[in-house]
């Protein structure tokens, strides 16, 4: 059922956050700023299933040159809560050595997830890499970690939609949502 910026999906009240234009012109922005600062190279991007493969989408749509995209699978959320274990899931298939590689990741929350994710990255021995997150929950960092590039800072409240779920749920939405 829809109610102007609410959604109640079963027993879940959704709160429209940031809408889908919004997050349109900001992706487009953050593509272009990438593209200026990675003149000369065929960046690969490595998209974060499964939360950021509508924002990966979107960016390298946005991305006016030539690039490439390769996906790696984290796990360390359950429900609303991480569980401060992060598993990999699915292993990077793609040869990143000596490769521009700019790491796409829906949300940098504690930023361990990131920490963990630029050692195993720098292993295979990239030319560089860039960390560009569509979020940051920047009162909620437990670690000092690398963000070269992102789209919206936000406080601490858990976002579904874009991409992004509650146990699995509300991906599809095209808007951003708290939820209750
Ligand atoms: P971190 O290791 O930085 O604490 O957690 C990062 C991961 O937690 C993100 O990639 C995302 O999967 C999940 N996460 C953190 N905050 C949220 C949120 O507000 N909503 C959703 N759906 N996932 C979140």
């Amino acid at each position: 059922m829809e109610l102007e910026n609410r959604l109640i999906i079963g027993g879940d009240k959704l709160t429209l956050f940031i809408d889908s234009e919004t997050i349109k012109s900001s992706v487009n922005a953050l593509a272009n700023q990438i593209r200026n600062d990675l003149q000369g190279e065929v960046p690969m991007f490595v998209c974060v299933l499964k939360g950021s493969f509508v924002f990966a989408a979107d960016l390298i749509r946005a991305y006016k040159d030539n690039c490439e995209i390769t996906f790696i699978r984290l796990t360390s959320y359950e429900g609303t809560q991480s569980s401060g274990k992060i598993k990999t899931m699915m292993e990077l298939t793609d040869n990143i050595a000596g490769r521009s590689v700019v790491i796409v990741e829906d949300i940098i929350d504690s930023g361990l997830t990131m920490k963990q994710l630029l050692s195993q990255m720098n292993h295979f021995q990239p030319k560089q890499v860039k960390v560009a997150s569509l979020f940051i929950k920047p009162s909620n960092l437990k670690c000092q970690v690398q963000i070269d590039y992102h789209c919206f800072e936000i406080p601490d409240r858990f976002i579904v939609g874009y991409g992004l779920d509650y146990n699995g749920l509300y991906r599809n939405l095209p808007n951003i949502y708290t939820r209750e």
